[in-house]
């Protein structure tokens, strides 16, 4: 398979280069450079500022404020938006609880809540995962008790993402105990996070970071109309949004842009050391990480051209963030090899290569491919872990 740019996408491309090159604004063009940590607010301007060039949903239908983009236009954006290394779009609201609103809500919400998602007014966290429900989430405990026109909500989510940040968060509660099967029971629904009865408790993450959180619920009151679909039917819904989710997660063009970078530095000769180059054994493996991602990316094109022609992402969403996680960590690992002992933390200053960043070979500096290493260990285990992912291919791509 071949992939060739028209001239329309040709023009698409520069335009997209021109516009992270000279419209990201001097405050976040800098800290991008020094890799200094965004903040809440740095990520809802940039999202605010894609949205004004009508470039923020391109998973959603033009009807609801989509791109409209072709396959090639929106492999093309997410590749240029990787070669800049802007910051990354936060899916919960545009990728994840966006898709299952404007699918499975009513009037009323797609009117209140799809506006705000777009605009990146509101921020939002999902609460699937709860202690001892990950993998096998239909165990979930969290309970949603019918009391006149109100649930009240009781239990505790686990690993909410960003959650310090939220403004809402989507949840899998269970409405039901009395089923015949535990998929049964459970319902999609919309909390405000400033609803009384809800704190949360951060998590410290192997880098040191706090990006994850556990939330508790405690007597929660949610108004009905909060209900997205039929009650006790969540799992369906949950379930679509997770295809979108692992969709998501494969990375391909981040993973193209960085594997491209360490290429370049491989002939680079840090501090009188042979070039990287000269490794057979570095290199091979850095051929191999290649090729697979070439395969993947040429996957990842067809999956996406099955989605614009209006298919949901199926079971193939679990290939995709198979690969696309095993390579991600297949390029982090050649990071920390190249990098050496200048990835870790605690090396002394004088050995510090501070003073020349181009010639650090884990190109965001020494200290962070560490940390980006440890850190992105979780590529393969959240959006469901890999195991997983192995088994739903069995059950309902291979039919075993
Ligand atoms: C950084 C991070 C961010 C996350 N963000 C969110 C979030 O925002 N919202 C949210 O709801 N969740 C989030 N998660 C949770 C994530 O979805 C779960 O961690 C994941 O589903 C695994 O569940 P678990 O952690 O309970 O592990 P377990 O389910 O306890 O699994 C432990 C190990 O056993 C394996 N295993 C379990 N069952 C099987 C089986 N049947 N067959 C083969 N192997 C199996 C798993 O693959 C894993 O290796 C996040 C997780 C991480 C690490």
């Amino acid at each position: 398979m071949d992939v060739r740019f028209s001239d329309s996408d040709l023009a698409f491309r520069d335009e997209v280069r021109a516009f992270f090159r000279d419209e990201l604004g001097d405050a976040l063009q800098r800290k991008l450079e020094q890799h200094v940590p965004l903040t809440k607010q740095d990520h809802i301007d940039y999202q605010k500022l894609l949205n004004s060039k009508g470039w923020f949903a391109a998973n959603w239908p033009v009807e609801y404020g989509g791109t409209g983009w072709t396959p090639v236009q929106r492999y093309i954006f997410s590749y240029e938006m990787a070669l800049a290394e802007a910051p990354p779009i936060i899916p919960f609201g545009v990728s994840m609880v966006g898709p299952v609103i404007y699918t499975f809500g009513n009037d009323a919400q797609k009117k209140r809540f799809l506006p705000d998602i777009l605009e990146s007014n509101v921020w939002w966290c999902q609460g699937y995962s709860e202690p001892g429900s990950g993998s096998d989430l239909a165990s979930l405990k969290t309970r949603a008790d019918l009391d006149g026109d109100a649930y009240i909500i009781n239990g505790t989510k686990t690993w909410t993402t960003l959650g310090q940040y939220a403004d809402w968060i989507f949840l899998l509660a269970r409405t039901n105990t009395d089923v015949a099967r535990r998929q049964e029971g459970i319902s999609f629904i919309l909390v405000d996070m400033q609803t009384p009865g809800i704190s949360l408790k951060p998590i410290i993450t192997i880098d040191g970071e706090h990006e994850v959180n556990e939330v508790h619920f405690e007597n929660v009151r949610v108004p009905v109309e909060n209900l997205v679909g039929d009650e006790g039917k969540g799992w369906t819904y949950g379930k679509v949004l997770l295809q979108h989710e692992r969709t998501n997660i494969t990375g391909v063009a981040n993973s193209k842009v960085r594997l491209q970078k360490l290429r370049r530095k491989t002939s680079q000769s840090i501090h009188g050391a042979a070039p990287l180059a000269e490794d057979n054994n570095f290199m091979r493996r850095l051929a191999a990480a290649e090729v697979e991602l070439k395969a993947l990316e040429f996957t990842e094109l067809r999956t996406l051209a099955a989605v614009s022609s209006g298919k949901a992402p199926g079971p193939e969403s679990s290939i995709l963030k198979i690969k696309g996680t095993e390579i991600q960590q297949m390029v982090d690992t050649l990071y920390m090899e190249a990098a050496a002992y200048y990835a870790l933390p605690f090396v002394p200053d004088q050995y510090r290569l501070e003073t020349d960043p181009d010639s650090i070979i884990g190109h965001d500096g020494e200290t962070l491919t560490s940390l980006r290493y440890f850190n992105n260990r979780k590529a393969s285990i959240f959006g469901g872990s890999n195991e997983i992912q192995k088994n739903i291919i069995a059950k309902h791509v291979l039919g075993l």
